[in-house]
């Protein structure tokens, strides 16, 4: 399941990342672009958006909820998905790609000297080349998603 979300939804979209779904955000103001995108990659629209012209055979959720937390888990609902934490920190943040291991050797004069000190595995993103690792926001997404579940 591959999702597009309209530009009010920047967050929401950092946020189906970091839980692993394929997910592309759409930042114009060109609606027809927004269906043509969707339909060429057979992508779920979410938006806020009420006056999205509607479409055939183009999927849209209209999220209703404002704050973050609520958006999530009316998107969790709607599409009967539940986070699965192997999936979760698999994809760039900021670029939706995949991210591949790299070897710990690699990154030592990339990551701060504690992280690297206190780390074992690291991954990064082929396209934007940053380094994630597990310690990063760990915590913090496990602790959001008890509160959204
Ligand atoms: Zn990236």
């Amino acid at each position: 399941m591959k999702f597009l979300l309209t530009k009010e939804l920047g967050r929401l979209a950092k946020w189906l990342r970091i839980l692993g779904y394929d997910t592309l955000y759409f930042n114009q103001d060109n609606l027809s672009s927004l269906i043509i995108q969707a339909l060429r990659d057979n992508r779920i629209i979410l938006t806020r958006n009420h006056r999205l012209p509607q479409s055939r055979g183009v999927k849209i959720l209209l999220i209703k909820a404002e704050r973050i937390k609520e958006q999530m888990s009316e998107f969790l609902k709607t599409q009967k998905l539940e986070p699965d934490s192997g999936k979760m920190f698999s994809r760039c943040i900021i670029c939706n790609e995949e991210l591949v291991g790299i070897d710990k050797e690699k990154v030592k004069d990339k990551v701060p000297e504690y992280v690297f000190k206190t780390q074992e595995d690291f991954v990064t993103c082929p396209k934007c080349k940053r380094i994630y690792w597990r310690g990063t926001h760990w915590g913090n997404v496990e602790q959001t998603l008890k509160e959204v579940i």
